[in-house]
């Protein structure tokens, strides 16, 4: 038997109207807030990831699906949106029509991880990329949008966690002390951490071994004592903006991101609901971005959120069948046409859903299957009342039955 790769899912169709019922919430809330839709291509060339990404993260150096086209091109399935959002608007030079563009955006993203729950090979991220703002109030609409999308679909559990990683050039250092103040516990490292460490030691912070946390808790430098007096304030107008606008949040001096292309402001959004991957949503500024990839000198700041991780929060994993509203019960196989007809005129003047048997089962079990699709009514056509030009319509929830006109369906079901 062929299967389906490992950490990816077919949806059936109840998972597949709950995701689509998301998308139509989070379309409408982002209209709202001024963000609209951007679609890039699901495969790039890999020098835009490994360039933005960044060449020492666990995203490029492990988990691409690369592959080398016929002409020897190296391509890459898109493991994240930012790199493509930016390279579309670099190559639209989209600042020279606008000077503020606010995106966001659907859609599937590879990364070849270990699965488990909320951790899949082929996952899906809404997410948003404001460009253009370099001021406090842009962080903290883009951190509030996030956690009101939350509360929109009722997650509970939130907490929000920020920190300041201050500009780039503060990195290296910190980087080194931070990297020497790890080294003294070399014992306790693993070869994987120590190599972490060795290529990129910031992402020892986002380290799950308890130990290590402690250890780090204890011994390593802050980088809030890196950061210039500039960011500082920075920060802290974005943190006085979310008190104003009553965000709640934790300011994490050890949160940092996965990616290399954040500066100052990053922030995550987790639930206690999810368990192990914890993360709803990650994000932060990246203000040397779109000059890396040959842009004009433009500060951006965003975040991406996990489909997946938002229905486990949601407890909207289940796969029943599809529902419907009315249910054409027809017991002789010379009436489907006349079900279908009757299906396609409701269907038209009602924009209801309406379901037609093509089992030819008994009245029994097409009855027992309206019931189990949630039907409200049910029309069942036989010989007999087709006979009269009448049809019996039955309430299932009221389990009551009367015979009516054929010609009157529509006005019937108009009054309900
Ligand atoms: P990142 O792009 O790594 O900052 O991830 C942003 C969000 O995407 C996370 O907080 C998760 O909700 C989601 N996410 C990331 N990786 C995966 C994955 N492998 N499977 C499912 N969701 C993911």
């Amino acid at each position: 038997m062929i299967k389906n790769i490992k950490g990816t899912k077919d949806l059936l169709p109840n998972s597949t109207y709950d995701l689509q019922d998301i998308e139509n919430h989070l379309i409408r809330f982002l209209h709202i807030h001024g963000y609209g839709e951007i679609r890039t291509p699901i495969f790039e060339t890999t020098e835009l990831f490994s360039r933005s990404v960044g060449e020492n993260t666990d995203i490029v150096n492990k988990e691409m699906y690369t592959w080398e086209d016929q002409n020897g091109q190296s391509l890459t399935l898109r493991p994240e949106m930012t790199a493509s959002v930016v390279r579309a608007y670099v190559q639209k030079q989209i600042w020279k029509i606008e000077p503020i563009s606010k995106f966001y955006y659907i859609g599937p993203l590879f990364r070849r991880e270990r699965p488990q729950k909320g951790r899949l090979r082929q996952f899906h991220q809404f997410g948003i990329e404001a460009i253009g703002s370099q001021n406090p109030e842009q962080d903290a609409e883009v951190i509030s949008i996030a956690y009101n999308i939350y509360k929109m679909f009722g997650v509970e559990d939130l907490s929000i966690k920020v920190n300041s990683l201050g500009s780039n050039n503060i990195r290296e250092k910190f980087a080194k002390d931070l990297k020497n103040s790890i080294l003294k516990f070399k014992s306790v490292l693993s070869e994987s951490e120590l190599y972490r460490l060795e290529k990129n030691p910031l992402r020892i912070l986002d380290t799950k071994n308890n130990e290590i946390k402690k250890i780090i808790r204890d011994n390593a430098p802050n980088i809030s004592d890196y950061i210039s007096t500039e960011d500082k304030n920075h920060f802290k107008s974005v943190l006085e903006i979310l008190d104003d606008m009553g965000i709640p949040y934790t300011h994490d001096d050890f949160l940092v991101r996965g990616l290399d292309y954040y500066n100052k402001t990053v922030f995550e959004v987790i639930s206690n609901k999810l368990g192990g991957q914890d993360a709803l949503c990650g994000g932060g500024r990246y203000d040397k971005l779109i000059s890396q990839l040959g842009g004009s000198d433009i500060p951006a700041m965003g975040f991406a959120a996990g489909v997946e991780r938002l229905m486990i929060a949601m407890n909207l994993e289940h796969n029943q069948t599809t529902n419907t509203d009315i249910y054409i019960v027809n017991t002789e196989s010379s009436l489907i046409s006349q079900a279908m007809i009757i299906a396609d005129d409701i269907r038209k003047n009602l924009g209801v859903a309406v379901y037609v048997d093509t089992l030819r089962r008994s009245l029994k079990s097409q009855l027992r299957h309206a019931n189990k699709m949630n039907s409200k009514f049910s029309i069942i056509l036989d010989s007999n009342t087709s006979n009269e030009n009448t049809v019996s319509i039955k309430s299932m929830e009221e389990n009551t039955q009367e015979e009516i006109d054929i010609n009157n369906i529509i006005s019937y079901f108009e009054s309900k």
